[in-house]
């Protein structure tokens, strides 16, 4: 996934940073010259293909509002080749979740009867007579949208789909279950746009088929790792502030420095192998991180 690291920050509104990826720029000036000839300026294909990106942005706004409106945090947001990602942490609840991954798609539903009557108002003014550029611009951003509803409805992890169907597959299966099935219904889609690519030789689906593949082997490793801590015996004495859950005992927290795991509640928040001391301890039932000394209300009170 792509991070703000390597990007350059475009804006920020209402608390959320924008951010363009580098590879954006290389893939961007690759699409506009494959689609040039459509219009008889090339300044109408990069509008378009700007456009098309406004259309994601909207979507991923549509993320993190849903995601905040349900007491989550969303605060990043995060445009590349293969549309953008919306850094949201929405509490853990099946509901939640859901509520936070439709709003993204629905941005499209909302923009699609918008778009059908401009394009409906461009047929009718006559714009293919008189702006040809115009009105050939108008149909390709109503289609694109189009285009994006569908592709992203497809149940296939990690498309909006495939979470929509993990966050269904949450209320019956609980959340480790649902996701280990979201990711082997993924590796059937990844399969699926595999021999698509070949058959189509389209590079492009190749590379969104690796991508799914790659998620979905992620996802599969997450849900076995989080069964493994709702498992895990709790550790007594320490509670989250957020959540008032126990902590579980065993290596569940990874370094940040030098990337290996440890048992932050054995050694107070400090890593073992390196000595990197951690000012704030993630809670891994709820995701909120907070001070070591706030875990343990029972003696912090004491002292
Ligand atoms: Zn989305
Ligand atoms: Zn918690
Ligand atoms: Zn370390």
């Amino acid at each position: 996934m792509p991070t703000g690291k390597s990007s350059f920050r475009l804006f920020k509104v209402f608390g959320i940073q924008v951010y363009l990826h580098w590879s954006w720029f290389l893939v961007a000036i690759y699409e506009i010259q494959l689609r040039e000839g459509r219009y008889s300026s090339v300044n109408w294909n990069v509008l378009e293909y700007v456009t098309l990106f406004l259309i994601v942005l909207l979507h991923e706004f549509g993320h993190a509002f849903a995601c905040r409106s349900v007491g989550g945090r969303a605060d990043q947001i995060v445009l590349w080749p293969l549309g953008g990602v919306a850094y949201v942490a929405p509490p853990r609840r099946p509901g939640a979740q859901l509520w936070s991954i439709v709003a993204g798609p629905l941005v499209n539903v909302a923009l699609f009867p918008i778009l059908s009557a401009l394009w409906w108002y461009a047929k009718s003014a006559d714009w293919v007579e008189t702006m040809p550029n115009l009105f050939v611009y108008v149909f390709s951003i109503w289609e694109i949208n189009l285009v994006l509803l569908i592709f992203n409805m497809l149940p296939i992890y990690p498309l909006d789909g495939g979470k929509i169907l993990r966050s269904l597959l949450w209320f019956v299966l609980g959340p480790y279950r649902s996701l280990m099935a979201a990711a082997v219904i993924g590796f059937v889609g990844a399969a699926g746009f595999a021999v698509f690519a070949i058959l189509a030789q389209s590079v492009w689906i190749g590379v969104i088929s690796v991508f799914v593949f790659y998620q979905c082997f992620q996802s599969f490793k997450q849900a076995r790792e989080l069964s493994r801590i709702a498992n895990a015996p709790r550790r007594e004495g320490f509670a989250c502030p957020s959540c008032k859950a126990p902590p579980p005992v065993g290596e569940f927290w990874i370094c940040g420095k030098c990337r290996k795991k440890f048992d932050t509640f054995m050694s107070q928040a400090t890593c073992p192998h390196c000595g990197m001391q951690f000012a704030r301890t993630v809670c891994l039932d709820c995701g909120m991180p907070s001070p070591i000394s706030e875990w343990s209300p029972g003696t912090f009170a004491k002292v």
